[in-house]
């Protein structure tokens, strides 16, 4: 039995909610990761069992290909490619659920369409300090991932029985993806409660695993051989180190979307460094991704340089500007983030 994390005042009002709407459209954060794609289609694959046949899964942009495999994610609508039906989907949608994303910002174009919609909204998330822009908001830092949270929230409607082998599957990539494949923010005895239960459902855990860590590009793979080699500085004093790739260092390895998934973890292998970068110069602006172990807060940093946020060991922003000018704002800011360093050590 798991505990009773979700307030029943939610989760009877949201109850009231879906039993009356017929339409529904899921909303996810723009560049979505494993847990945005994994919530979405949990929750799209249990309202189907329902009965409800307009759901929708709408995302601001595209999403990396060793997601694709999941049953539905073919049909996620990206406003990318079809501005006009992903904002109509929203707007005429009952039922909006917010999805792993805790303010509108994060949804980049689709903000306004969001925010001025009529539909009922519904915020699942368990990022910090969420915005009050929905009706019912179901925020819990504390757990793995918004995945999670779908199958508890389902769990608690007493619907646990229309939680089919897709909808588990996805929940199980969104929790595994979250975590670092259950190394970190992971120790809710109750995750391995839930993960019993979805294998119970059907799913193949190991092929999971394998269908999303194992099926990257030979380019993706010398890409990351670069990056340690050449690209990696390391700043022992700060006990920091950073990856900076350039657009025609991307072009020289074929970039497409989701093939650095993973870099800016790889230098928090080495000992003594408990704080990583990774800076990457997209078309549009340059993207930059934070991690770190203990208690340094890599959210302060993304909201401090980045404009940006996320949780404390996991955190992004973005920069407009030259790549160089990114990489100086970093530097800048473990000069003066070094002595808070050294207090949270
Ligand atoms: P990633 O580095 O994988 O892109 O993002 C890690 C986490 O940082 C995300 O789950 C999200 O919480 C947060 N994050 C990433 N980019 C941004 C951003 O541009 N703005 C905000 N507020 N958070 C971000
Ligand atoms: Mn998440």
């Amino acid at each position: 039995m798991l505990s009773k994390i979700i307030h029943e005042e939610e989760i009877q009002k949201a109850k009231k909610y879906i039993e009356k709407a017929e339409s529904f459209a899921l909303v996810i954060h723009s560049a979505p990761d494993g847990d945005a794609i994994g919530s979405a289609l949990g929750l799209f694959h249990f309202l189907m069992e329902l009965g409800k046949d307009k759901v929708s899964v709408i995302a601001p942009n595209d999403f990396p290909a060793y997601y694709k495999w999941l049953d539905g994610a073919k049909d996620i609508v990206t406003y990318d490619k079809y501005p006009d039906f992903a904002e109509r989907l929203i707007q005429e949608a009952e039922i909006i659920f917010c999805l792993d994303f805790n303010e509108p910002k994060r949804v980049g174009k689709l903000a306004s369409t969001l925010v001025a919609a009529d539909g009922r909204k519904i915020m699942i998330d368990h990022h910090l300090n969420p915005e009050m822009f929905c009706r019912i908001t179901i925020s819990q830092p504390d757990m793995s991932s918004t995945s999670e949270m779908v199958f508890r929230f389902i769990c608690r409607l007493g619907m646990y029985e229309l939680i089919n082998k897709q909808a588990s599957e996805a929940i199980y990539m969104g929790m595994m993806t979250d975590t670092g494949s259950f190394t970190f923010n992971s120790n809710h005895p109750e995750v391995y409660t839930i993960i019993g239960e979805l294998i119970k459902k059907g799913i193949d855990k190991d092929a999971i695993y394998r269908n999303v860590y194992q099926v990257y590009s030979e380019y993706r793979l010398r890409m990351m051989g670069f990056a340690l080699y050449e690209k990696m500085k390391v700043y022992p004093k700060h006990r920091a180190a950073l990856i900076a790739i350039s657009q025609p260092e991307l072009k020289r390895f074929k970039y497409t979307t989701g093939d650095t998934e993973g870099f800016v973890n790889l230098p928090l292998s080495i000992k003594g460094i408990e704080f990583a970068a990774l800076i990457r110069e997209d078309l549009d602006f340059v993207k930059v991704s934070l991690r770190s172990v203990g208690d340094f807060p890599c959210n302060l940093f993304a909201s401090t340089y980045f404009n940006g946020g996320g949780h404390k060991n996991a955190s992004g922003g973005e920069f407009y500007g030259p790549i160089n000018d990114a990489v100086a704002a970093f530097e800048k800011g473990l000069e003066e983030f070094n002595p808070q360093m050294k207090n949270n050590n």
